[in-house]
């Protein structure tokens, strides 16, 4: 259950940061695009521009010089200066017809004679001698000046490019050759070096008397004529979206166009039209919304992988660790003895075998009733069992701190008492500690268990038993019975000094000691604490004083592994005539409070 919430919340943060880097970048990308895209406006502005004035300047310089190389010859100057129309036709007549194939575009050429009227038109050679100048300003122009002009202008033949160049004869002028060429001419031209179509657009005030208009659309003063079909609904829809000229893009039918227009200016630099450059583009709004779609489907299916992928890692942990779980849960079942792990306050682990003799099902069922499992221990009267609490230590750390006592746990369950014996074995990880605690019943042994569980010598249960028996053999064989009761002086200090593991050492050493010096027949016990009682049959005052004596020495000299020496009292007594057990006992007790009393470290005898 935990492990699926933070599942969800590292699922749920990883997306999170996925769709926010997603957003920056197609912002940015926006941003982009979109400079990107005034970008390429203006440098195709700027590219159109410089098209558009190459072009013009190579057109002029062209037709200048087939002007030239035209009316060179003296005939030709003759039939212009005489005005002869048949002749000069005559004369052209071959070089109109390689120019036209030179240039299908070139639609007029026209001499103009000096005072205005029409000389020739080799594209209309019968309409002539009519007073053209007067309804042609770049014609009048050329007329008072006598310099080249250039500039589209509106004629017979429609808006056209024209180049207007003097002729002169010995300083003499005589009037003007004029080429006239289709706007398609320059605008073709213009196509084929940018890829931009293009639409003239004269101003109102500029359309000439001949003009002849269809399909015209007006965007304010500005008439656009003869646009082709295929481009009115675009100029409509530019119409539409913008009250003046100025470049945008246009949408017009799924199709994004860029509209560059750019001012024409006559002869006389004035501002006389514009010409409305379109070029297809890729559709910007268009652009966005796949950009977008497309971020989103990559963020989308980047979060379905990394879902995926912690899934799968959360699985394969999860299969770990319940595996490790599992494998020690299995451990732990498999012992016959009741098993748990605490980590000294609660329980975490059992085995089956603890929860069927409790009754319980599982871990929570008994935590749901019970804090600890010590609430189960029980005191006895003859022998100490594990309480939940000894000296403000808790059972667990009284066990830890005691490794060589067989710790001993009573508990009834429906009224069958058991006796376990309760080992305990400590894992630390880091700042964790686990406890585990094997309970094994010794109910069976425990009823006849004579041994004291540190010393391994006989407890006093064991003594009193054989006490009485020992007495009445003495009695009856006439036999002396010794006595000796010894107690650790100040044995409270090695606890509080060193410890209660070194107190049990210290014990342990002792009895070990104390057990090489007797016989057989003697019968040595742990009477309780830090003292002991050791019963000598068929032995004397004087040997048993003599036995208590070595003894005190041996453990004088002993070393403990401890500072200061460790010492003992000893009283020491024997079986008086008709003495009961009970007495013998009182009296040997008080030799050796007396023992005490008078010094410590000696033996005090009857
Ligand atoms: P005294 O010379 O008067 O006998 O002084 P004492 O300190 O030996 O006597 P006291 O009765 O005041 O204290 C006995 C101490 O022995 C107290 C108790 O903690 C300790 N003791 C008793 N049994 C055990 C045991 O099994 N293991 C350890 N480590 N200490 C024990
Ligand atoms: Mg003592
Ligand atoms: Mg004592």
């Amino acid at each position: 259950m935990k492990m699926n919430h933070l599942k969800i919340k590292i699922f749920l943060i990883l997306s999170s940061v996925i769709v926010s880097v997603a957003m920056i970048i197609t912002t940015y990308n926006i941003i982009h695009d979109k400079e990107q895209n005034n970008m390429r406006m203006q440098e195709a502005y700027q590219s159109v521009h410089l098209n558009f004035e190459e072009t013009i300047r190579e057109t002029v310089h062209f037709y200048t010089a087939r002007a030239n190389s035209n009316i060179r010859s003296p005939e030709v100057i003759d039939a212009f200066r005489s005005r002869d129309h048949d002749k000069l036709y005559r004369l052209i007549f071959p070089r109109w017809t390689v120019m036209r194939k030179e240039n299908p575009s070139l639609v007029v050429m026209q001499f103009h004679n000096a005072d205005g009227t029409s000389l020739l038109r080799m594209h209309q050679p019968k309409v002539y001698g009519d007073p053209i100048a007067s309804q042609r300003p770049m014609v009048a122009y050329v007329h008072k000046h006598h310099t080249i002009a250039y500039g589209f202008e509106e004629g017979r033949q429609g808006l056209a490019f024209r180049i207007l160049i003097p002729v002169t004869e010995k300083g003499r002028y005589l009037g003007a050759v004029e080429f006239g060429l289709s706007t398609a001419f320059i605008t073709e031209k213009i196509y084929r070096h940018t890829g931009y179509a293009s639409i003239f657009f004269i101003r109102q005030n500029f359309l000439g008397v001949f003009a002849h208009v269809e399909n015209y659309i007006q965007i304010g003063n500005y008439i656009a004529l003869d646009i082709p079909a295929k481009l009115l609904p675009l100029v409509e829809q530019y119409k539409k979206e913008n009250s003046s000229f100025k470049n945008s893009i246009i949408h017009y039918d799924n199709q994004s166009s860029a509209i560059t227009t750019m001012p024409v200016k006559t002869y006389l630099n004035q501002s006389m039209g514009a010409i409305m450059f379109i070029r297809p583009v890729s559709d910007f709004g268009n652009h966005v919304f796949q950009m977008i779609v497309a971020t989103a489907i990559m963020a989308f299916s980047l979060i379905i992988v990394i879902g995926f992928i912690i899934n799968k890692i959360y699985d394969t942990v999860a299969n770990k660790m319940s595996f490790q779980e599992m494998y020690s849960q299995t451990v732990l079942d498999a012992i016959p003895s009741p098993v748990i792990v605490t980590d000294g306050h609660e329980l975490i682990a059992a085995n089956q075998t603890f929860l069927a003799y409790l009754h319980y099902g599982n871990v929570s069922d008994f935590k749901r009733d019970h804090a600890c499992v010590c609430e189960y221990f029980e005191e006895g009267d003859t022998e100490d069992y594990l309480m939940p609490m000894f000296n403000d230590q808790r059972w667990t750390e009284y066990i830890s701190d005691h490794p060589l006592i067989n710790h001993k746990a009573k508990i009834t369950i429906e009224g069958q008492t058991t006796v376990f014996d309760v080992k305990l074995s400590l894992l630390k990880f880091k700042e964790e500690s686990r406890y585990v605690v094997i309970f094994t019943d010794i109910s069976s042994i425990q009823s006849i268990s004579m041994t004291d569980p540190l010393t391994g010598i006989a407890n006093r249960l064991h003594f009193t038993m054989v006490y009485e028996h020992a007495i009445n053999v003495a009695a009856r064989e006439q036999k002396p019975l010794g006595i000796i009761f010894f107690d650790i002086d100040y044995f409270k200090q090695v606890n509080d000094r060193y410890g209660h593991l070194k107190g049990d050492k210290v014990l342990k050493q002792i009895s070990d000691m104390v057990m090489k010096q007797l016989r057989k027949s003697d019968i040595y016990a742990r009477w309780g604490g830090e003292e002991f009682v050791i019963l000598l049959p068929d032995t004397s005052l004087y040997q048993a004083f003599q036995l208590a004596e070595m003894l005190r020495v041996a453990i004088e000299l002993e070393n403990f592994g401890t500072s200061e020496k460790i010492t003992c009292s000893f009283g020491v007594a024997v079986l008086e005539e008709n003495e009961s057990a009970e007495m013998l006992l009182k009296r040997a007790d008080e030799l050796l409070y007396q023992a005490k009393e008078s010094g410590r470290n000696r033996v005090v005898n009857q």
